[in-house]
């Protein structure tokens, strides 16, 4: 066995940048990390696969496993860092320091560093006991597309029981969260000059009937859905943004809303899709080709675990937590496309992330090892 040192792989992690953006300005290539991560688990015996993201240059998902066939465990987490504000970290983003009981760098809790907690629970064990596949997954493009674990799920190779997600839980077994989606809906009329409103077809007038039922519709929502795991418990319709017109007097000839939605486990985006048309189709009849709904970014589906599952019981008596529900979103829904139940769980809290200075309390270090030391052998041994 490799003696790898838990300092020296955050060191060596945390060091590679790779972060991801829809700014093609921040954007970066994940392969330095995915290369790394080979390295590791190749001295810890497992075999590698790395595949390109479908038509994004330069990303890359690892799968590394080890054993044979099919089922067993996959410890899962995203390659990728969010930006970081120079301005406001008072460390350099990519060394880690280490100070006050704490490792600071750009990735320490959102989750590079969640590798270098596999690779020494692993370093621990007995691998050679294994009676099931034991998978890790690094996938690329999770703060942005979720195009790395969305391709994961379409490629379906592989068919783990069970799924870990590290992503920074406090180390509380998370077995739910909303989905989220952004819809733009587009109002074309035609413009004139405000004169006579006999002169064109205003776009405003259009979108105050459109407002009026995406109102109705945020009640339909409200009384028809309830999960009481959640603090707001039915899925939510948010107006966030509306643009419009030009000047005073001339007709508005364009509007576009913008408004985001967030499902409830049990509720599809393609059911809210079909709501929202539903709910708008007498604007539609009025003003036929007036009304234009699109995605602003593909839908994050909303994800539960089992209740009766193994994998929320395991988690449960290991961290001496009961699982609950989180209200952001992870790679969660499309892991559990490869039809497994899957749970969120990882060191660091989630208020730490995206956040200058993002640090890992070193207070989860052994815990979060023996958790994950007791998730394989309970599921791989
Ligand atoms: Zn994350």
């Amino acid at each position: 066995m490799p003696n790898l040192d838990f300092f020296q792989l955050y060191r060596d992690i945390i060091a590679i940048p790779s972060i991801s953006s829809t700014d093609p300005a921040w954007d970066q290539s994940n392969q330095g990390v995915i290369q790394l991560l080979a390295d590791w688990f190749t001295q810890l015996g497992f075999t590698i696969e790395i595949t390109p993201v479908p038509d994004l240059p330069g990303k890359f998902n690892l799968v590394a496993t080890l054993g044979q066939g099919e089922g067993g465990l996959l410890l899962a987490g995203h390659t990728d860092t969010v930006p970081f504000d120079a301005g406001r970290w008072s460390k350099d983003p990519f060394t880690v320091t280490e100070e006050n009981n704490r490792l600071y760098g750009l990735g320490t809790i959102d989750m590079k560093g969640f590798f270098a907690f596999i690779a020494i629970a692993l370093q621990e064990l007995d691998l050679s006991q294994l009676k099931k596949p034991l998978r890790i997954l690094a996938t690329a493009d999770e703060e942005t597309t979720m195009a790395g674990a969305r391709a994961i799920a379409e490629a379906a190779t592989i068919k783990p029981d069970y799924a870990v997600i590290g992503e920074p839980t406090g180390l509380v077994p998370v077995m739910m969260h909303k989905g989220h989606m952004s819809e733009s809906i587009r109002v074309t009329g035609k413009s004139g000059h405000s004169s006579d409103p006999a002169n064109g077809v205003n776009a405003i007038e259009i979108m105050h009937k459109v407002l009026g039922k995406l109102t109705l519709l945020q009640q339909e929502l409200k009384s028809k859905y309830s999960n009481q795991h959640f603090k707001v418990p039915y899925p939510t319709l948010n107006f966030g943004a509306i643009h419009g017109g030009d000047s005073a007097n001339r007709i508005c000839g364009c509007c576009e809303l913008q408004i985001d939605l967030r499902p409830i486990p049990g509720v599809s985006p393609e059911e809210l899709i079909e709501m929202l048309e539903s709910n708008l189709s007498e604007v539609h009849e009025c003003h036929p080709g007036c009304l234009h709904i699109s995605h602003m970014h593909d839908p994050i589906p909303p994800y539960a675990c089992a209740p009766e599952s193994d994998l929320i019981r395991e988690a449960e008596l290991a961290t001496g937590h009961q699982a609950e529900s989180v209200n952001y979103c992870t790679e969660a829904p499309f892991v559990q496309q490869l039809g497994c139940d899957t749970l969120v769980l990882g060191p660091g809290h989630i208020t730490q992330a995206h956040q200058p200075d993002e640090y890992l309390d070193l207070s989860f270090v052994t815990p979060t090892k023996e958790v994950l030391m007791h998730l394989v052998r309970r599921f791989c041994f």
